[in-house]
């Protein structure tokens, strides 16, 4: 089935004036699409011949309904299995903040990128989400738990970078004021580093945080961890992130997964301050999660806490990102294809 939710306002309008419809309907439409009751008997100021010339053309309106839902015991973070209608499955999280609610929802059905450490990886790609099918993931997440949803971060399963017109398109709907009205400012993407898309994110969207998986302070380890690196060395990588920051005036995050003994050193934190060293950055400290097939041990307490003593010691401003939903397999790099068996 095609689904509506994969259109533009502006695509929206279009069909409906192929439709012999008049263009207005598409506004009415997309509102009712991205409110919280969005099924064909909802739309009540829609009339039933359109809503048939519709369905009869093979639209619907996308939405999921979880297939698993599990709720974490200590923080409320609520991890979703969507089945989509190919038979693909892809999970999202949706967790609590102090500053307001926030979904993580995936890019693609897994991912071909390979980094060593993360599951979402583990079964490579099956294939590209679609915008609707991003979205999506929003919208039920907000319906189950029945509060409004502040913040999108683009941290699931997939690398967005290598789904780019999918993501822009997504990022265009969902912010759309006609429909779910989602300020630029509250989304972020997370990339594992397709430099030449930074560039081109940076012209496109100068108000969606940018956030960069980085894991590594020299190529010698970040290739070792991410194969990507060895496309893109951290050389340009890091000079398309001092271009993007100074592009966009916006501060750049920079993850940084602590791994014992491959990555969480005194020497490294002191390259890593050198690396980034005048930079308008933070750097987001995540102590490895357990994925089980990669056999990587997580850092300690105390080498994290030194690690980002050190970072902001050199004037680094760097956090420890708390873990949420760790005990249902929900946290960074948890995520997976078809979910965990
Ligand atoms: N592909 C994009 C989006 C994924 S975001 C990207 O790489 O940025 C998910 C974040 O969790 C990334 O920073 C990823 O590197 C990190 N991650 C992956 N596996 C992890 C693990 N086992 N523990 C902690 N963080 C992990």
């Amino acid at each position: 089935m095609k689904n509506l939710k994969d259109l533009q306002l502006d695509e929206l309008e279009q069909l409906m004036v192929s439709l012999g419809e008049a263009k207005f309907r598409a506004k009415q439409i997309f509102g009712w699409l991205y409110s919280g009751s969005e099924t064909f008997e909802d739309m009540s100021n829609i009339p039933a011949a359109l809503k048939r010339k519709l369905q009869d053309a093979g639209w619907g309106t996308g939405s999921f309904k979880a297939e698993k839902i599990q709720v974490s015991k200590f923080d409320g973070t609520r991890k979703y299995l969507f089945r989509l209608e190919d038979g693909n499955a892809i999970e999202s999280v949706f967790m609590k903040y102090k500053y307001g609610n926030t979904v993580c929802v995936s890019s693609q059905a897994g991912c071909r990128m390979g980094c060593r450490f993360c599951a979402s990886t583990i079964g490579g790609l099956s294939r590209n989400l679609t915008p609707g099918e991003i979205s999506e993931q929003i919208l039920a997440a907000e319906r189950d738990a029945g509060k409004p949803v502040n913040h999108v971060v683009v941290m699931g399963t997939g690398e967005p970078f290598d789904n780019y017109d999918n993501l822009s398109k997504f990022i265009r709907i969902i912010n759309d004021k006609s429909g779910r009205n989602m300020g630029m400012r509250n989304i972020t993407v997370s990339t594992c580093g397709l430099v030449p898309m930074i560039d081109k994110f940076g012209k496109d969207f100068p108000q969606v945080n940018l956030a960069i998986s980085l894991h590594a302070p020299n190529d010698q380890i970040r290739s070792k961890m991410m194969p990507i690196n060895n496309k893109y060395h951290i050389g340009e990588l890091i000079a398309a992130c001092r271009k993007y920051a100074q592009l966009t005036s916006r501060r750049v995050t920079f993850e940084y997964t602590l791994v014992k003994g491959v990555n969480d050193s005194v020497a490294h934190a002191l390259e890593l301050a050198e690396l980034l060293r005048g930079m308008l950055c933070h750097v987001n400290l995540i102590p490895l999660n357990k994925v089980e097939e990669t056999g990587l041990d997580t850092t300690s307490r105390e080498a994290a806490e030194k690690f980002l003593e050190v970072l902001t010691g050199k004037g680094i401003p760097a956090t420890i990102r708390r873990e949420m939903g760790g005990d249902i397999d929900g946290a960074c790099g948890q995520l997976r294809l078809g979910g965990k068996k």
